[in-house]
């Protein structure tokens, strides 16, 4: 039997960009085949019923009708706009990070309702607090959980010694922490205070609200920012561009426009 020429999904939208005169090709995230990438055909027509409906950071349910090449985006509802966070140009910088994270470790047709949960999950949370860095912190942890990249943070990932409580060492590359006798060859290693080990224990048994909780100082802050976004920066293999422009809104005051 052939397959049904159209289905309903729902999808975040992730991103689009203009195509041909009219049409937008949409980069969206589904809870049932992972990353998907279609068209919506006149979306950018003022009269079309698309318009408007496809914004990234938007929780979409969709008719879609397969395409030769791409699938069609047939009919849009919104779900859930989420636009008090689209009201704060941080809200929509971390968000956008988000979305860009999830466009770079999010498979096509390929499901993972884990990454879809925590990316809703992670957008109320900083739609109630755009200023707070914890929802950034748990969303990176549970990426790397929820993409099967979990760094191990009980043993030596080397010997397998059970960790003492003390500084230890943590390399992205070969999986989490490492005992202090331990240098394997091609390690990427970096010092991880116990301080910091013990919140990312906590980031792995909490939910994030309980996460969203926590009140680290700066210090404890820049070592849990820095550790993570660079084991999530490794395994996507480049520098995550909304990451640069975050740094930037918070080293600089910010330009008359953004007001
Ligand atoms: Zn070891």
């Amino acid at each position: 039997m052939a397959p049904p020429r159209t289905y309903r999904c729902e999808a975040i939208i992730l991103s689009y960009t203009p195509l041909g005169e009219a049409d937008l090709l949409v980069t969206m995230f589904t809870r049932d085949q992972g990353k998907v990438r279609a068209v919506g055909k006149g979306a950018r027509r003022s009269t079309s019923k698309l318009v408007g409906h496809l914004e990234p950071l938007t929780l979409m349910r969709m008719s879609m009708a397969h395409g030769r090449s791409m699938d069609i985006i047939s009919q849009a509802e919104v779900v859930q706009s989420f636009s008090k966070l689209k009201e704060d140009l941080t809200g929509i910088t971390k968000g956008l990070y988000l979305a860009e994270l999830v466009d770079g470790f999010g498979a096509e047709d390929s499901a993972n309702p884990e990454l879809y949960r925590l990316m809703i999950e992670t957008l109320l949370a900083i739609e109630t607090d755009p200023e707070s860095d914890m929802p950034l912190r748990f969303f990176e942890f549970h990426l790397l959980q929820v993409s099967g990249l979990m760094p191990e943070l009980y043993h030596c990932v080397e010997c397998r010694a059970e960790l003492e409580p003390d500084a230890h060492r943590f390399s992205p590359n070969v999986g989490g922490t490492l005992c202090l006798d331990c240098n394997p060859e091609d390690a990427h290693l970096r010092l991880l205070s116990l301080r910091a080990l013990k919140v990312l224990r906590l980031l792995d048994r909490s939910d994030i609200a309980a996460a969203c909780k926590l009140s680290l100082d700066d210090s404890l802050a820049a070592e849990l920012k820095s550790l993570l976004s660079t084991t999530v920066s490794y395994w996507l293999g480049k520098e995550i561009r909304s990451n640069s422009f975050l740094e930037r809104l918070n080293n600089e005051s910010l330009p008359e426009v953004y007001i």
